[in-house]
Protein backbone atom coordinates (compact mmCIF):
# COMPACT_ATOMS: atom_id res chain seq x y z
CA UNK A 1 0.00 0.00 0.00
CA UNK A 2 1.41 3.53 -1.18
CA UNK A 3 0.51 6.86 -1.31
CA UNK A 4 0.95 8.07 -4.73
CA UNK A 5 2.02 11.58 -6.05
CA UNK A 6 -1.90 12.65 -5.98
CA UNK A 7 -2.03 11.41 -2.70
CA UNK A 8 -4.49 8.64 -3.49
CA UNK A 9 -3.44 5.28 -1.98
CA UNK A 10 -2.45 1.88 -4.27
CA UNK A 11 -1.16 -1.38 -4.49
CA UNK A 12 1.53 -1.80 -6.86
CA UNK A 13 -0.24 0.58 -8.92
CA UNK A 14 -3.87 -0.69 -8.41
CA UNK A 15 -6.31 1.87 -6.94
CA UNK A 16 -8.35 -0.21 -4.20
CA UNK A 17 -11.68 1.57 -5.54
CA UNK A 18 -10.95 -0.45 -9.02
CA UNK A 19 -10.27 -3.69 -6.87
CA UNK A 20 -14.33 -2.95 -4.87
CA UNK A 21 -16.09 -2.30 -8.87
CA UNK A 22 -14.53 -5.84 -9.51
CA UNK A 23 -14.66 -7.93 -6.93
CA UNK A 24 -17.54 -6.67 -4.45
CA UNK A 25 -17.65 -4.54 -1.17
CA UNK A 26 -16.13 -5.94 1.55
CA UNK A 27 -12.91 -7.23 0.36
CA UNK A 28 -9.95 -8.52 1.61
CA UNK A 29 -6.62 -7.37 0.03
CA UNK A 30 -3.01 -9.25 0.04
CA UNK A 31 0.40 -7.17 -1.38
CA UNK A 32 2.21 -9.92 -1.97
CA UNK A 33 5.72 -7.65 -2.17
CA UNK A 34 5.25 -6.74 1.49
CA UNK A 35 5.04 -10.72 2.32
CA UNK A 36 8.49 -10.80 0.09
CA UNK A 37 9.88 -7.69 2.00
CA UNK A 38 9.00 -9.06 5.11
CA UNK A 39 10.61 -12.48 4.59
CA UNK A 40 13.64 -11.37 3.38
CA UNK A 41 13.95 -8.68 6.44
CA UNK A 42 13.69 -12.00 8.78
CA UNK A 43 16.26 -14.18 7.24
CA UNK A 44 18.88 -11.03 6.43
CA UNK A 45 18.93 -9.53 10.35
CA UNK A 46 19.73 -13.74 10.66
CA UNK A 47 21.57 -14.48 8.09
CA UNK A 48 25.09 -15.44 9.93
CA UNK A 49 23.30 -18.57 11.43
CA UNK A 50 21.23 -21.68 10.47
CA UNK A 51 18.03 -19.98 11.16
CA UNK A 52 14.55 -21.17 9.05
CA UNK A 53 11.11 -19.80 9.10
CA UNK A 54 8.32 -22.00 10.39
CA UNK A 55 5.17 -19.92 9.11
CA UNK A 56 2.54 -19.73 11.93
CA UNK A 57 -0.17 -20.16 9.67
CA UNK A 58 -3.00 -19.89 11.58
CA UNK A 59 -2.33 -16.03 10.87
CA UNK A 60 -3.48 -16.37 7.10
CA UNK A 61 -4.56 -19.64 5.73
CA UNK A 62 -5.52 -18.84 2.08
CA UNK A 63 -3.92 -21.20 -0.16
CA UNK A 64 -2.59 -18.67 -2.77
CA UNK A 65 -0.48 -17.27 0.36
CA UNK A 66 0.93 -20.66 1.86
CA UNK A 67 2.04 -21.09 -2.06
CA UNK A 68 3.99 -17.64 -2.23
CA UNK A 69 5.35 -18.07 1.28
CA UNK A 70 6.40 -21.84 0.50
CA UNK A 71 8.00 -20.58 -3.24
CA UNK A 72 10.28 -18.23 -1.24
CA UNK A 73 11.32 -21.03 1.39
CA UNK A 74 9.39 -20.57 4.14
CA UNK A 75 8.28 -23.61 5.46
CA UNK A 76 5.16 -24.24 8.05
CA UNK A 77 4.20 -23.89 11.58
CA UNK A 78 0.36 -25.53 12.00
CA UNK A 79 -2.07 -25.93 14.67
CA UNK A 80 -4.61 -28.31 13.62
CA UNK A 81 -5.14 -31.05 11.19
CA UNK A 82 -6.99 -28.38 8.71
CA UNK A 83 -4.18 -26.86 8.45
CA UNK A 84 -1.82 -29.24 7.83
CA UNK A 85 -3.99 -30.65 5.11
CA UNK A 86 -3.65 -26.86 3.70
CA UNK A 87 -0.15 -26.93 4.28
CA UNK A 88 0.07 -29.92 1.75
CA UNK A 89 -2.57 -28.79 -0.95
CA UNK A 90 0.12 -25.96 -1.06
CA UNK A 91 2.39 -27.97 -1.60
CA UNK A 92 4.55 -28.35 1.00
CA UNK A 93 6.21 -32.23 1.91
CA UNK A 94 4.64 -33.00 5.65
CA UNK A 95 8.30 -33.31 6.53
CA UNK A 96 8.64 -29.14 6.14
CA UNK A 97 5.65 -28.89 8.78
CA UNK A 98 5.62 -28.70 12.55
CA UNK A 99 2.76 -29.69 13.86
CA UNK A 100 2.49 -27.53 17.37
CA UNK A 101 -0.95 -28.43 18.73
CA UNK A 102 -2.20 -27.48 22.57
CA UNK A 103 -3.80 -30.21 24.20
CA UNK A 104 -5.53 -31.73 21.24
CA UNK A 105 -6.86 -35.73 20.71
CA UNK A 106 -3.80 -37.70 20.69
CA UNK A 107 -5.42 -39.41 17.68
CA UNK A 108 -4.79 -36.04 15.80
CA UNK A 109 -1.24 -36.10 17.01
CA UNK A 110 -0.99 -39.61 15.78
CA UNK A 111 -2.39 -38.57 11.92
CA UNK A 112 0.29 -35.74 11.69
CA UNK A 113 3.16 -38.10 12.57
CA UNK A 114 1.84 -40.76 10.40
CA UNK A 115 1.32 -38.19 7.50
CA UNK A 116 5.37 -37.15 8.35
CA UNK A 117 5.11 -34.08 10.17
CA UNK A 118 6.98 -33.19 13.14
CA UNK A 119 5.53 -32.76 16.08
CA UNK A 120 6.20 -29.98 19.31
CA UNK A 121 4.85 -32.14 22.34
CA UNK A 122 3.25 -29.68 25.02
CA UNK A 123 2.03 -32.00 27.97
CA UNK A 124 3.71 -34.52 30.02
CA UNK A 125 0.32 -37.03 29.44
CA UNK A 126 1.21 -36.28 25.40
CA UNK A 127 4.81 -36.85 25.51
CA UNK A 128 3.92 -40.06 27.15
CA UNK A 129 1.51 -41.27 25.29
CA UNK A 130 4.63 -40.38 22.28
CA UNK A 131 7.11 -42.73 24.45
CA UNK A 132 5.01 -45.68 24.50
CA UNK A 133 3.71 -45.05 20.39
CA UNK A 134 6.83 -44.58 18.90
CA UNK A 135 9.80 -45.30 21.74
CA UNK A 136 12.82 -43.54 19.93
CA UNK A 137 11.61 -44.79 16.59
CA UNK A 138 10.15 -41.21 15.54
CA UNK A 139 12.10 -37.47 16.69
CA UNK A 140 9.90 -34.74 18.22
CA UNK A 141 10.26 -31.27 19.97
CA UNK A 142 9.09 -30.40 23.43
CA UNK A 143 7.43 -27.26 23.85
CA UNK A 144 8.64 -25.26 27.15
CA UNK A 145 6.57 -22.97 29.41
CA UNK A 146 9.07 -20.83 30.51
CA UNK A 147 7.25 -18.81 32.99
CA UNK A 148 7.95 -15.37 31.10
CA UNK A 149 5.19 -12.94 30.75
CA UNK A 150 5.61 -10.45 27.72
CA UNK A 151 3.70 -9.48 24.82
CA UNK A 152 0.81 -6.71 23.51
CA UNK A 153 -1.52 -7.51 25.92
CA UNK A 154 -2.57 -10.28 28.43
CA UNK A 155 -4.92 -11.96 25.78
CA UNK A 156 -2.10 -12.32 23.75
CA UNK A 157 0.79 -13.84 26.39
CA UNK A 158 1.04 -17.62 26.16
CA UNK A 159 4.35 -18.05 28.21
CA UNK A 160 3.72 -17.17 31.36
CA UNK A 161 3.27 -19.03 34.59
CA UNK A 162 -0.81 -19.31 34.13
CA UNK A 163 -0.46 -20.11 30.40
CA UNK A 164 -2.68 -23.13 29.43
CA UNK A 165 0.53 -23.57 26.74
CA UNK A 166 3.47 -25.82 26.73
CA UNK A 167 5.12 -27.83 30.10
CA UNK A 168 6.48 -25.57 32.67
CA UNK A 169 10.45 -25.30 32.51
CA UNK A 170 9.79 -26.25 36.45
CA UNK A 171 8.56 -30.09 34.93
CA UNK A 172 11.86 -30.93 34.14
CA UNK A 173 13.00 -33.57 35.86
CA UNK A 174 9.05 -35.31 35.34
CA UNK A 175 10.20 -35.05 31.21
CA UNK A 176 13.42 -36.13 31.94
CA UNK A 177 11.87 -39.24 33.33
CA UNK A 178 9.57 -39.88 30.60
CA UNK A 179 12.15 -39.39 28.08
CA UNK A 180 14.51 -41.79 29.64
CA UNK A 181 11.56 -44.40 30.40
CA UNK A 182 11.17 -44.32 26.27
CA UNK A 183 14.23 -43.55 24.83
CA UNK A 184 12.07 -40.83 23.20
CA UNK A 185 14.53 -38.60 20.73
CA UNK A 186 13.84 -35.12 21.09
CA UNK A 187 15.27 -33.21 18.55
CA UNK A 188 14.57 -29.93 19.70
CA UNK A 189 12.88 -27.43 22.53
CA UNK A 190 10.45 -24.88 21.24
CA UNK A 191 8.70 -22.07 23.23
CA UNK A 192 5.78 -19.20 22.10
CA UNK A 193 6.04 -16.22 23.96
CA UNK A 194 3.36 -14.37 22.81
CA UNK A 195 3.10 -11.82 19.75
CA UNK A 196 3.24 -7.94 19.62
CA UNK A 197 6.82 -8.43 21.22
CA UNK A 198 8.71 -5.19 20.49
CA UNK A 199 12.30 -5.99 21.95
CA UNK A 200 15.14 -8.56 22.00
CA UNK A 201 14.78 -8.65 25.46
CA UNK A 202 12.00 -11.29 26.25
CA UNK A 203 13.28 -13.74 23.26
CA UNK A 204 16.73 -13.50 24.94
CA UNK A 205 15.31 -14.05 28.32
CA UNK A 206 13.38 -17.42 27.04
CA UNK A 207 16.47 -18.34 24.76
CA UNK A 208 18.55 -18.29 27.83
CA UNK A 209 16.15 -20.57 29.67
CA UNK A 210 15.97 -22.76 26.76
CA UNK A 211 19.82 -22.77 26.75
CA UNK A 212 20.03 -24.18 30.32
CA UNK A 213 17.45 -26.73 29.44
CA UNK A 214 18.54 -27.70 26.06
CA UNK A 215 22.12 -29.16 28.50
CA UNK A 216 19.87 -32.04 29.35
CA UNK A 217 18.91 -33.61 25.81
CA UNK A 218 21.78 -34.68 23.89
CA UNK A 219 20.23 -34.73 20.80
CA UNK A 220 18.76 -30.99 20.08
CA UNK A 221 19.03 -29.90 16.61
CA UNK A 222 16.83 -27.48 16.94
CA UNK A 223 15.93 -24.35 19.12
CA UNK A 224 12.41 -23.05 18.48
CA UNK A 225 11.87 -19.29 19.47
CA UNK A 226 8.77 -19.26 18.34
CA UNK A 227 6.94 -16.18 16.79
CA UNK A 228 5.53 -13.12 18.31
CA UNK A 229 7.52 -10.05 16.52
CA UNK A 230 5.79 -6.88 16.60
CA UNK A 231 4.67 -5.13 13.16
CA UNK A 232 3.58 -1.36 12.88
CA UNK A 233 0.49 -0.54 12.98
CA UNK A 234 0.34 2.87 12.30
CA UNK A 235 2.18 5.18 10.64
CA UNK A 236 5.63 6.15 13.13
CA UNK A 237 4.70 3.91 14.72
CA UNK A 238 7.44 2.11 17.25
CA UNK A 239 8.70 -1.44 15.86
CA UNK A 240 10.95 -4.26 16.06
CA UNK A 241 14.14 -3.03 14.95
CA UNK A 242 15.07 -6.76 13.03
CA UNK A 243 18.24 -5.49 12.53
CA UNK A 244 19.41 -5.49 15.99
CA UNK A 245 17.59 -8.47 17.36
CA UNK A 246 18.83 -10.42 14.85
CA UNK A 247 22.39 -9.65 15.89
CA UNK A 248 21.41 -9.66 19.26
CA UNK A 249 19.76 -13.11 19.44
CA UNK A 250 22.55 -14.45 16.94
CA UNK A 251 25.20 -13.68 19.14
CA UNK A 252 23.85 -15.42 22.23
CA UNK A 253 22.90 -18.23 19.84
CA UNK A 254 26.12 -18.87 18.44
CA UNK A 255 27.70 -18.54 22.33
CA UNK A 256 25.13 -21.32 23.15
CA UNK A 257 26.20 -23.75 20.07
CA UNK A 258 29.76 -23.40 20.84
CA UNK A 259 29.03 -24.57 24.42
CA UNK A 260 26.65 -26.90 23.26
CA UNK A 261 29.42 -28.39 21.46
CA UNK A 262 27.29 -28.66 17.87
CA UNK A 263 25.93 -25.85 15.55
CA UNK A 264 22.05 -26.51 15.96
CA UNK A 265 19.68 -24.63 14.03
CA UNK A 266 17.29 -21.71 15.06
CA UNK A 267 13.53 -21.80 14.10
CA UNK A 268 11.07 -18.87 14.30
CA UNK A 269 7.19 -18.84 13.75
CA UNK A 270 6.33 -15.57 12.98
CA UNK A 271 3.08 -15.30 11.75
CA UNK A 272 1.85 -11.44 12.25
CA UNK A 273 5.07 -9.94 11.40
CA UNK A 274 5.12 -11.78 7.64
CA UNK A 275 1.56 -11.45 6.80
CA UNK A 276 0.09 -8.31 8.85
CA UNK A 277 1.10 -5.55 7.29
CA UNK A 278 0.60 -6.81 3.58
CA UNK A 279 -3.24 -7.30 4.52
CA UNK A 280 -6.19 -4.14 3.85
CA UNK A 281 -9.57 -4.62 4.75
CA UNK A 282 -11.76 -2.31 1.96
CA UNK A 283 -15.47 -1.69 3.23
CA UNK A 284 -17.74 0.98 2.11
CA UNK A 285 -19.39 3.30 4.52
CA UNK A 286 -23.24 2.46 4.51
CA UNK A 287 -24.54 5.64 6.65
CA UNK A 288 -22.90 8.37 8.39
CA UNK A 289 -25.05 9.17 11.50
CA UNK A 290 -24.56 12.53 13.31
CA UNK A 291 -25.54 11.76 16.76
CA UNK A 292 -25.86 14.69 19.60
CA UNK A 293 -23.21 12.20 21.42
CA UNK A 294 -20.76 10.90 18.21
CA UNK A 295 -20.52 10.94 14.54
CA UNK A 296 -21.12 7.11 13.81
CA UNK A 297 -19.94 5.75 10.27
CA UNK A 298 -21.56 2.63 9.91
CA UNK A 299 -19.93 0.16 7.00
CA UNK A 300 -21.05 -3.22 5.58
CA UNK A 301 -18.63 -5.52 7.18
CA UNK A 302 -17.93 -5.94 11.26
CA UNK A 303 -16.55 -8.38 13.79
CA UNK A 304 -17.47 -11.07 11.77
CA UNK A 305 -14.68 -10.54 9.20
CA UNK A 306 -12.31 -8.69 11.57
CA UNK A 307 -12.56 -9.01 15.40
CA UNK A 308 -9.30 -8.46 16.27
CA UNK A 309 -10.40 -4.60 18.13
CA UNK A 310 -13.45 -6.29 19.16
CA UNK A 311 -11.47 -9.04 21.00
CA UNK A 312 -8.15 -7.86 21.84
CA UNK A 313 -8.68 -3.97 21.92
CA UNK A 314 -5.99 -3.91 18.75
CA UNK A 315 -5.69 -0.82 16.64
CA UNK A 316 -5.99 -0.92 12.97
CA UNK A 317 -5.43 2.22 10.88
CA UNK A 318 -8.31 3.08 8.57
CA UNK A 319 -7.73 5.53 5.61
CA UNK A 320 -10.51 7.22 3.98
CA UNK A 321 -9.83 5.82 0.19
CA UNK A 322 -12.43 7.95 -1.35
CA UNK A 323 -11.31 11.17 0.18
CA UNK A 324 -7.84 11.23 1.67
CA UNK A 325 -7.74 15.21 1.28
CA UNK A 326 -11.20 15.74 3.14
CA UNK A 327 -11.22 17.91 5.98
CA UNK A 328 -10.54 15.74 9.31
CA UNK A 329 -13.39 15.27 11.51
CA UNK A 330 -13.67 12.76 14.56
CA UNK A 331 -15.76 9.77 13.94
CA UNK A 332 -16.57 6.19 15.95
CA UNK A 333 -16.29 3.40 12.92
CA UNK A 334 -18.65 1.20 13.81
CA UNK A 335 -19.38 -2.68 11.68
CA UNK A 336 -23.05 -3.82 11.00
CA UNK A 337 -23.24 -6.82 13.42
CA UNK A 338 -25.99 -6.40 16.61
CA UNK A 339 -23.62 -6.52 18.78
CA UNK A 340 -21.07 -3.90 20.27
CA UNK A 341 -19.19 -3.83 17.29
CA UNK A 342 -16.60 -1.17 17.58
CA UNK A 343 -13.50 -1.00 14.83
CA UNK A 344 -12.37 2.53 16.76
CA UNK A 345 -13.69 5.57 19.28
CA UNK A 346 -13.17 8.71 18.29
CA UNK A 347 -11.13 8.53 15.09
CA UNK A 348 -10.44 11.59 13.33
CA UNK A 349 -10.87 10.36 9.82
CA UNK A 350 -10.78 12.86 6.72
CA UNK A 351 -14.69 13.69 6.09
CA UNK A 352 -16.48 9.77 5.42
CA UNK A 353 -19.52 10.23 3.12
CA UNK A 354 -22.07 7.57 2.01
CA UNK A 355 -20.05 5.71 -0.01
CA UNK A 356 -16.84 6.30 0.99
CA UNK A 357 -14.72 3.17 0.49
CA UNK A 358 -12.60 2.43 4.04
CA UNK A 359 -9.26 0.71 4.11
CA UNK A 360 -8.25 -0.95 7.77
CA UNK A 361 -4.47 -1.47 7.98
CA UNK A 362 -2.66 -4.18 9.36
CA UNK A 363 -5.87 -6.91 8.23
CA UNK A 364 -3.38 -9.70 6.75
CA UNK A 365 -3.16 -11.39 9.66
CA UNK A 366 -6.04 -13.00 12.22
CA UNK A 367 -8.98 -11.10 10.00
CA UNK A 368 -9.72 -13.95 7.78
CA UNK A 369 -8.66 -16.66 9.34
CA UNK A 370 -10.62 -15.40 12.49
CA UNK A 371 -13.77 -14.72 10.51
CA UNK A 372 -17.41 -15.73 10.93
CA UNK A 373 -20.58 -15.69 9.70
CA UNK A 374 -22.07 -14.40 12.94
CA UNK A 375 -25.69 -12.79 12.60
CA UNK A 376 -25.83 -15.22 8.68
CA UNK A 377 -23.51 -13.02 7.06
CA UNK A 378 -21.35 -14.45 4.34
CA UNK A 379 -17.25 -13.68 3.85
CA UNK A 380 -15.92 -11.42 2.07
CA UNK A 381 -13.24 -12.37 -1.02
CA UNK A 382 -9.54 -12.48 -0.92
CA UNK A 383 -7.71 -10.94 -3.66
CA UNK A 384 -3.75 -11.51 -3.94
CA UNK A 385 -1.55 -8.66 -5.41
CA UNK A 386 1.34 -10.10 -6.78
CA UNK A 387 4.33 -9.45 -9.22
CA UNK A 388 1.31 -6.03 -10.17
CA UNK A 389 -1.41 -8.34 -10.95
CA UNK A 390 -4.88 -8.46 -9.29
CA UNK A 391 -6.16 -12.38 -8.40
CA UNK A 392 -8.84 -12.99 -6.85
CA UNK A 393 -7.61 -15.99 -4.51
CA UNK A 394 -11.16 -16.77 -2.26
CA UNK A 395 -14.54 -16.04 -4.02
CA UNK A 396 -17.02 -14.51 -1.84
CA UNK A 397 -19.50 -16.07 0.35
CA UNK A 398 -22.78 -17.08 -1.09
CA UNK A 399 -26.17 -18.21 0.69
CA UNK A 400 -25.38 -21.88 -0.23
CA UNK A 401 -22.51 -21.93 0.95
CA UNK A 402 -24.29 -20.92 4.69
CA UNK A 403 -27.13 -23.26 4.54
CA UNK A 404 -24.59 -26.09 2.87
CA UNK A 405 -24.46 -27.96 6.25
CA UNK A 406 -27.64 -27.88 7.70
CA UNK A 407 -29.48 -30.74 6.80
CA UNK A 408 -33.21 -30.20 7.59
CA UNK A 409 -33.83 -27.42 4.58
C1 LIG B 1 0.15 -18.13 16.91
C2 LIG B 1 1.46 -18.76 17.04
C3 LIG B 1 2.60 -18.15 16.50
C4 LIG B 1 2.57 -16.83 15.78
O1 LIG B 1 2.36 -15.75 16.58
P1 LIG B 1 2.46 -14.27 15.92
O2 LIG B 1 2.22 -13.35 17.04
O3 LIG B 1 1.43 -14.19 14.87
O4 LIG B 1 3.84 -14.15 15.37
C5 LIG B 1 3.80 -18.84 16.61
N1 LIG B 1 3.88 -20.04 17.23
C6 LIG B 1 2.81 -20.63 17.77
C7 LIG B 1 2.96 -21.96 18.40
C8 LIG B 1 1.57 -20.02 17.70
O5 LIG B 1 0.51 -20.63 18.24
Amino acid sequence: MQLTENQQYSIQGIDPAELINQYGSPLYVYDGSTIRRKVSELQHAFSGINMKIKYACKANTNLSVLRLMREIGVELDVVSPGELEMGKLAGYEANQITFTPSGVPFHEVKAAIEDGAIVNVDSIPLLEWFGQEYGSSKPCLIRIKPNVAAGGNAKIMTAHADSKFGISVLLLDEILEVVKKYDIKIIGLHQHTGSDIKDAEPFLKVADILFETAKHFPDLEIIDLGGGFKVSYMPGDSITDMELLGRTISERFKTFCQEYGRELQLWFEPGKFLVSESGLLLATTTVVKEDPARNFVHIDSGLNHLIRPMMYGSYHHILNLSNPEGELKTYNVVGYICETDTFASDRELPQVRKGDILGFLNAGAYGFSMSSNYNARLRPAEVLVDNGQAKLVRRRETLEDLLKTQTDL
